[in-house]
């Protein structure tokens, strides 16, 4: 569903401050830093996403010291997020289409932090088919949905960085999945013993109905635990009814929380109108976690009240990140 590579139209070039030979180009709702002249408004280019891993080719060869991997950086003062190329680095007939995806054509693949021991565990199989994995779209590529859901009220939940937590009741079975894998229940893993802890497969089969939850595990060994945290816990963002194939709304969502006596990702607010203008929503990302006023907040998740499909992208729900939280993580 990612699409990390694609091509695009230069939206706006404008002058930085103090500096020469460089200057600020607008792609989708992305800003970054382009050489002076090398681009023109209205021009097509391949744009490459943040987290975006290039494959070790001689014109990535640039790229060698930062492992191929495209990150958020500062020049001059100004945050730049992703990169640009000409479209002559495509494959000799490639079709120049606007917002044509080129990920795998250019063999690009995403960056995923690497999984604690504690967290890995033993795969029992694939991720299930009969729940969604989880995953935020960034606001940067979601202009006309922005636009389309503009006035719609939202609710804002802080963005933890941590690790992907999913746990269901199917039919008499419950089951425990990391963010790619089910897991086999084991005495030393994380999902399972936080499960355990709280009673969950007990709690789950009292709801009486085909549920997963998902949340994100955070804590002690995860991710640098940057909210210094003690002992390791999941904070949950999601309630998904099985049978239905839906997200529970966020009021029905909040009831269910309080039945299986879990916690939720901070809400931050929840009577937030959606307004699309993507630089205000990346500014309103920006401040510190409710966990610990000393770290970054990695960002914010906006989702309607009410549930909301059909647009292209599924579920309407996205993600706004912190650009401060990346400039000050991102190299780690
Ligand atoms: P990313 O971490 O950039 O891959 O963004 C998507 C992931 O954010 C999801 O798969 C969740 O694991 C995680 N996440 C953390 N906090 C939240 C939140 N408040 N709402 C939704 N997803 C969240
Ligand atoms: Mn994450």
């Amino acid at each position: 569903m990612r699409q990390l590579a694609s091509i695009q139209k230069i939206k706006h070039l404008e002058a930085i401050e103090n500096a020469e030979a460089i200057e600020r180009a607008t792609v989708l709702g992305w800003q970054l830093v382009v050489k002076k002249g090398e681009f023109q408004v209205g021009e097509m280019c391949v744009y490459v996403e943040i987290d975006a891993i290039l494959p070790d080719k001689p014109e990535f060869e640039f790229l060698r010291p930062r492992n191929f991997r495209i990150r958020t950086i500062r020049l001059r003062g100004q945050i730049s997020q992703g990169i640009c190329f000409p479209l002559s680095i495509l494959p000799e007939g490639t079709a120049v289409e606007e917002g044509a995806d080129v990920t795998d054509l250019l063999g690009i693949t995403k960056y995923e932090p690497p999984m604690p021991a504690q967290l890995a565990g033993v795969a029992k199989g694939l991720f299930p088919s009969f729940i969604p994995k989880t995953d935020e779209t960034r606001v940067q590529v979601l202009e006309g949905l922005l636009e389309q859901y503009a006035g719609t009220t939202c609710f804002v939940t802080e963005k933890l960085d941590g690790s992907s937590a999913t746990f269901y009741w199917k039919d008499g079975v419950f089951g425990v999945c990391s963010r790619n894998l089910e897991l086999i229940e084991s005495a030393d893993n994380s999902y399972w013993e936080f499960a355990r802890q709280r009673n969950l497969p007990e709690k789950m089969a009292q709801l009486g109905k085909n549920m997963a939850i998902q949340g994100e595990i955070v804590g002690e060994g995860i991710q640098k635990n940057k909210y210094k945290l003690r002992g390791v816990t999941v904070f949950f963002f999601n309630a998904f009814d099985i049978d239905a194939y839906r997200y529970l709304d966020f009021e029905d969502f909040l009831d269910t929380m309080v039945t299986l006596e879990l916690e939720t990702v901070p809400v931050l607010d929840q009577e937030f109108v959606l307004n699309p203008d993507i630089p205000a929503l990346v500014e309103y990302a920006v401040g510190r976690s409710v966990f610990n006023t000393d770290a970054h907040r990695e960002g914010v998740v906006i989702r309607p009240l009410r549930e909301q499909t059909g647009h292209k992208l599924g579920r309407v729900s996205f993600k706004a990140i912190n650009p401060e939280f990346l400039l000050k993580y991102e190299d780690s």
